[in-house]
C-alpha cells in the first residue's frame, strides 16, 4: 500500500540515541591518544586493553566536554554522579565490561529545537545524557576470510544523547540530527564527523493509529552513520510496521539492521535475546560530584549558540530565515559574516555574498567550511569595488569563482584583467552617477537609444579624466548602471 495512505490512519514516533565522540587529547579513562587512522592497536595500554589489574582513572577533560554538551542541549546537570559496568562480551571490547553512566546519568532533560516547513519550531525533548567508553573496532577482512580487532578506538570517550519519543517522520528525525550536530559542533565538543563515527545514532520507531495516545511496540535499528541512512530505514520501517498493524498483526520487538543497498531492514537479534547487562557500580572508580559553581563556569564558557544567533541576525541584520540559516548552519560561516561586518562591511551584501557566492562555490569544490579559502577582507573590498563603481555587481559575481579559486585580492584580479582601464574606474564610476542625476533628459534618451545621448555621456567623462578614460569602458559602465539601450534609433 502507499506510504501516503497508510499515514493517513497511523502515526510513526521515533526516539533517537546519539553517539558522540568527544574531542579529547586522550581517551576517557588512560593516557593514550583519542586520534583517528592511526595503524591498529599503536593507541593502546594495559587499562584500555582490559589487562587483569589495571586501573581507570577519569580524564578530567572528558567530563568537561560532557558537561558543556549537556548545557548546549539545556540539560540538567547532576551535581552528583558515578560509573557502572555494562556486562557484555564482544570481541572488540577485552574487558567484558563497558564502563557507562546508568544509575546516575551526567544529565537529565533538555531540548533541541527543529523547524520544518510545516510546523512552528517544536522541542524535541531529552530524556538523558551520559559518558560511557567506547568499544574498539571488528574489521572483517575478506582476504584472509578472518575478522581482527583494533583496539585504537576502545575507551574513547563517548557522550550518549536519548531523546524522548517526541519525532514523528522520518524528515523530523534528520531535523533533529541535524541541529544535535550543529549545536555540538559550536560548541566544540566534537568534530561530528560522521565518516569518522564521530557521530552515530540508533533510532527507534514504533507505529500507532492516529489519536491514540499509548505507544506502539517499537523496533530499534543500529549504527546509522548518514543522514540518508536515517531517513531511509525510517521510510522503510514505518511502511514494514504500518502495514503489519494495518493486517491485524503485531510488531514484534527487535533490534534491526539496514541495509543500504537495498533499503531494507532484516533482524539482528529479537527481545527474547535482548542482553541483559547486568549493570552494577563500577568499582574502580569513585563517584563524581562537580559543583553548581563548576558547571555555572562551563555555561559562561559557551558561545553563542546557531539558534540564538540565526534568530538575532534576523532581527538586527534584517536577513531572511533562510540566508540567516546558511549563514549559522556552521560556526565557521557565521564567523566569516561576523568578521566581514567588523571590517566594514554592510550586513545584507556580507551575508548575500557568503550565502550565494561563498557557499555557491565551496558545494562546488565540495569543501567543508573551515577549509573555505575565501578571508573576510576579500569579501569586503570586492563590495567595495562594486560600490565605488570600479566594476559592476555582474562583473563581480562574474569574477567570484576566480576569486576564490587563486584566493587572490580582487583589486589585483581586476587590474590584472584590465577591468578597471586605463583612468580610475571609481571616478568615472562618480562622474556618470553625478551625470545621472543631474540631467534626467540625457537619461531619458539614451534609454530611448538615440545613439548622441551615448557620447554625450562620454564627452564630459574624457574631459574630466584628462582623456584617460577608455570609450569602450565608459559605455560599459553606463550599461551597467542605465542597462543596455534601444536598437536603433540614432
Ligand atoms: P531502552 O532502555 O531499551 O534503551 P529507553 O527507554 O532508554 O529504552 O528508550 C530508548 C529510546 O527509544 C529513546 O530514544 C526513546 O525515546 C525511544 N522509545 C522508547 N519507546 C519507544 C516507542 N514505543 N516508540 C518509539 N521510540 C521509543
Ligand atoms: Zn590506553
Ligand atoms: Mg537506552
Amino acid at each position: 500500500m502507499e506510504l501516503e495512505k497508510l499515514l493517513e490512519r497511523c502515526e510513526p514516533v521515533i526516539g533517537l540515541e546519539i553517539h558522540v565522540q568527544l574531542r579529547t587529547e586522550t581517551k576517557m579513562f588512560c593516557g593514550c591518544a583519542n586520534r583517528f587512522g592511526a595503524p591498529p592497536n599503536s593507541l593502546t595500554c594495559p587499562v584500555c586493553l582490559g589487562l587483569p589489574g589495571a586501573l581507570p582513572v577519569i580524564n578530567r577533560r572528558s567530563f568537561e566536554l560532557g558537561v558543556r554538551a549537556a548545557l548546549a542541549l539545556h540539560g540538567n546537570i547532576q551535581n552528583d554522579t558515578g560509573f557502572d559496568r555494562k556486562n557484555y562480551f564482544y570481541p572488540d571490547q577485552p574487558k567484558n565490561y563497558q564502563i557507562s553512566q546508568y544509575e546516575l546519568p551526567l544529565a537529565l532533560g533538555g531540548y533541541v529545537e527543529i523547524e520544518n516547513d510545516s510546523d512552528a519550531a517544536k522541542k524535541i525533548r531529552l530524556m538523558r545524557m551520559h559518558l560511557e567508553e567506547d568499544a574498539g573496532k571488528n574489521i572483517h577482512d575478506p582476504d584472509s576470510n578472518s575478522t581482527l580487532v583494533d583496539l585504537n578506538r576502545a575507551g574513547t570517550p563517548l557522550l550518549e544523547i536519548v531523546s524522548e519519543p517526541d519525532i514523528r517522520s522520518p524528515g523530523d528525525a534528520v531535523l533533529y540530527a541535524r541541529s544535535l550536530r550543529e549545536i555540538l559542533r559550536y560548541a566544540e565538543v566534537s568534530d561530528c564527523d560522521m565518516e569518522k563515527g564521530n557521530f552515530r545514532a540508533d533510532t527507534n520507531i514504533s507505529v500507532r493509529p492516529r489519536g491514540s495516545g499509548e505507544l506502539g511496540t517499537r523496533t530499534e535499528i543500529k549504527n546509522l552513520n548518514s543522514f540518508a541512512h536515517l531517513r531511509a530505514c525510517l521510510e522503510f520501517e514505518i511502511k514494514r510496521q504500518a502495514e503489519i498493524l494495518e493486517s491485524g498483526g503485531q510488531v514484534l520487538q527487535e533490534t534491526l539492521q539496514f541495509d543500504p543497498v537495498t533499503g531494507r531492514t532484516s533482524s539482528m537479534r529479537s527481545k527474547e535475546e535482548a542482553h541483559d547487562y547486568r549493570y552494577f557500580p563500577e568499582p574502580d572508580l569513585l563517584p563524581v560530584f562537580i559543583s553548581e559553581d563548576r558547571v555555572g563556569e562551563i555555561r559562561g564558557s559557551l558561545p553563542e549558540l546557531p539558534g540564538p544567533k540565526r534568530r538575532r541576525y534576523v532581527e538586527d541584520y534584517g536577513l531572511s530565515e533562510y540566508v540567516a540559516g546558511v549563514l549559522t548552519a556552521d560556526r565557521e560561516s557565521a564567523a566569516l559574516f561576523e568578521s566581514a561586518i567588523a571590517r566594514g562591511g554592510e550586513p545584507k551584501r556580507m551575508a548575500n555574498w557568503i550565502a550565494n557566492e561563498v557557499a555557491g562555490q565551496m558545494n562546488d569544490r565540495g569543501l567543508a567550511w573551515d577549509e573555505c579559502p575565501m578571508t573576510p577582507k576579500m569579501i569586503v573590498e570586492l563590495e567595495e569595488l562594486i560600490a565605488d563603481g570600479t566594476i559592476t555587481r555582474k562583473v563581480g559575481r562574474g569574477l567570484f569563482p576566480e576569486i576564490f579559486g587563486t584566493g587572490k585580492p580582487p583589486s589585483d584580479i581586476v587590474r590584472e584583467k584590465g577591468l578597471a582601464g586605463g583612468a580610475d574606474l571609481s571616478e568615472i564610476g562618480r562622474i556618470l552617477d553625478r551625470m545621472i542625476e543631474e540631467k534626467p533628459k540625457l537619461v531619458a534618451d539614451y534609454k530611448a537609444g538615440r545613439k548622441k545621448a551615448v557620447n554625450a555621456f562620454i564627452g564630459p567623462v574624457m574631459r574630466k579624466t584628462r582623456g584617460k578614460a577608455d570609450a569602450g569602458e565608459v559605455v560599459r559602465l553606463l550599461e551597467g548602471k542605465l542597462g543596455a539601450p534601444d536598437e536603433g534609433k540614432s
